[in-house]
């Protein structure tokens, strides 16, 4: 018997359908929150001290104008057997990955860029363009690297130097607000130097692929003050989660998100003196 293949969820906007698919859940713990206390964080979280936080990874693929796109690639088999599953899942709705036209990066941090290679080390998408914020591409690639990074850094960078180098020849940068094929670059910097949004409008709607501005929905939206041991600045990742919450509810944007429970396809609202989350797919 066949197994039956789990219907992938899809919302159209305009000339653009979003599919999202699940790249798999990262295990964390509520002590990765920082500017919380941990008995704040297990009521709001409903996970007890040390206990394990699932982090949804999603991914998004993108259909227009008879091109396919990724926003962001899963970590491939780099960050243990609860993750890596996005190319097979595109395989599932008849996508095999030397269809896909673009890869937009949020950021260049494992669980969003390891699977741009094979477990062999192979380029995973021969013919994608990849389009990258050229803060982020300037951060990872160029940076003169120092004794004094800390160990992340130094991790992080070796990680992004190895993954991106085979992609060199078609990677191309863009500025804050430059647009490819109607998907524009919003700058969200903080999480990681040029961690970037996504933005798309088409008929009259507008969606954004916000990364990782969320981490612990459990905790980001009743308190978005909380950040990341993760976030390279955090008084920057900050500001930028705050100004992206207002700038959704203001611009009236959908939101995608890398982090939030799957499909992570959410409108946010403010509540009271705060926020929320209502699902929109
Ligand atoms: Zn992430």
């Amino acid at each position: 018997m066949t197994q039956a293949v789990p219907a992938l969820i899809t919302k159209k906007l305009g000339e653009f359908e979003v599919i999202a698919i699940s790249d798999g859940l990262l295990p964390a713990s509520n002590a990765s929150a920082v500017g919380i206390d941990q008995a704040a964080a297990a009521r709001l979280s409903g996970v007890p001290e040390g206990g394990v936080v699932q982090i949804p990874v999603n991914a998004f693929l993108l259909k227009f104008r008879g091109k396919l796109a990724l926003v962001d690639t899963g970590s491939s088999d780099t960050q243990g057997p609860t993750l890596g599953f996005l190319i097979q899942r595109l395989s599932e709705i008849g996508v095999a990955p030397d269809m896909i036209d673009y890869i937009f990066i949020t950021h260049v941090h494992p669980d969003h860029t390891n699977g741009l290679l094979s477990p062999k080390g192979e380029v995973n998408y021969p013919n994608a363009e990849l389009i990258v914020h050229e803060r982020e591409a300037n951060f990872w690639l160029e940076r003169q690297t120092s004794e004094s990074d800390s160990e992340r850094l130094k991790r992080g960078t070796a990680a992004a130097r190895r993954t991106l180098s085979p992609y060199l020849d078609r990677l191309r940068r863009v500025k804050d607000g430059e647009a490819m094929n109607g998907i524009a670059a919003i700058s969200s910097n903080g999480h990681t130097p040029g961690h970037t949004a996504w933005q798309i409008q088409s008929g009259g709607e507008g969606l954004v692929f916000w990364g990782d501005t969320v981490h612990m929905a459990a905790l980001q939206v009743p308190r978005p003050d909380v950040v990341m041991v993760y976030d390279l600045d955090q008084d920057a990742a900050r500001r930028s989660r705050m100004s992206m919450f207002e700038r959704v509810i203001t611009d009236n944007l959908a939101v995608a998100g890398a982090h939030l429970d799957y499909p992570g396809m959410v409108r946010m609202v403010r509540r009271g003196a705060g926020y929320w989350m209502e699902p929109d797919a």
